[in-house]
C-alpha cells in the first residue's frame, strides 16, 4: 500500500506521517516512511539544489527547471524506493507526492496541470498512491507560526509571497475534490492526537482490505 500525506508547509504532515507509521508497525505490518523531494541519495541531492539554487544572487529556478527538478527527484525515488517496497508487499508512507507539485508548480507557479501530469506519466508511470492524506491548515496562520518557532523564513524555498501559499491552499483542495475516493481531507490544526485518530478512521477500509 501506497500513502501520501499532502499540505502546505507546517500542516503537520511529517509529524502525522511518522504516526502513521508507528500505528501501522504496531499491527505488524513493514512500514517505510519517506519523503518528497528527496527519499533516495540522488532524490536528496536534488532536493539540495532546489532549496539552495547554485549562483549567487540569481532569482533561484526558473519555473520550468524547478518542475522538472521535482518530476526527476520523484521518478528516481518511485523506481528506487517506493516500487520495489510495494511490490515486497510492504506499506510506503509518503510526506508530499505528486499533487505537491500540482499545487505548488502547477497551480501557485501557473505551469497548469497539464503540464505536470504529463511529467509524471513520464517519469513515474503516473503512479498514484492508494490513498492521499491532506492535511488542511490556514497558510496564513502557518506563516505566523513558523516564523514565531524558527524565526525564519516559513518557506524553505524562498522568496515566495503569502498569495502564492494561499493559491497552492486552495489548489490542494479543487484536487481533492475532484478525486473524493482517492482523497481524505482532516484538519490539520486541531491537535496530534486528534488528527492521528482521523488519519487512522479514513485508513480503515485498506489496512482491513
Ligand atoms: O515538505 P517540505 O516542507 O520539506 O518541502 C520543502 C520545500 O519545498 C517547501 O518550501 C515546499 O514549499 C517546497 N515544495 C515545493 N513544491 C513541491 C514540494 C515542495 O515548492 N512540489
Amino acid at each position: 500500500r501506497f500513502i501520501a500525506f499532502e499540505g502546505g508547509e507546517g500542516a503537520g504532515k511529517s509529524t502525522q506521517a511518522k504516526l502513521l507509521a508507528d500505528a501501522l508497525r504496531s499491527r505488524g505490518f513493514t512500514v517505510d516512511v519517506t519523503r518528497e523531494p528527496g527519499g533516495t541519495p540522488g532524490a536528496e541531492a536534488i532536493r539540495k539544489l532546489l532549496l539552495h539554487p547554485p549562483g549567487e544572487g540569481d532569482a533561484g529556478w526558473g519555473a520550468k527547471a524547478e518542475a522538472l527538478l521535482f518530476a526527476a527527484a520523484r521518478a528516481d525515488h518511485v523506481e528506487r524506493r517506493i516500487l520495489p517496497a510495494v511490490e515486497a508487499g510492504n506499506w510506503v508512507v509518503c510526506d508530499r507526492f505528486v499533487d505537491s507539485s500540482r499545487a505548488y508548480q502547477g497551480g501557485a507557479g501557473g505551469l497548469g496541470d497539464q503540464a505536470i501530469v504529463a511529467l509524471h506519466d513520464f517519469g513515474s508511470d503516473g503512479l498514484r498512491p492508494d490513498l492521499t492524506i491532506l492535511l488542511q491548515a490556514d497558510p496564513d496562520k502557518v506563516a505566523e507560526r513558523l516564523a514565531i518557532r524558527d524565526g525564519t523564513e516559513a518557506d524553505a524555498i524562498g522568496g515566495r509571497s503569502a498569495e502564492y501559499h494561499r493559491q497552492v491552499a486552495k489548489r490542494f483542495v479543487a484536487l481533492a475534490e475532484a478525486d473524493p475516493t482517492g482523497f481524505a481531507v482532516i484538519d490539520g490544526s486541531a491537535d496530534e492526537d486528534t488528527v492521528h485518530r482521523k488519519v487512522l478512521e479514513a485508513l480503515e477500509p485498506l489496512v482491513a482490505g
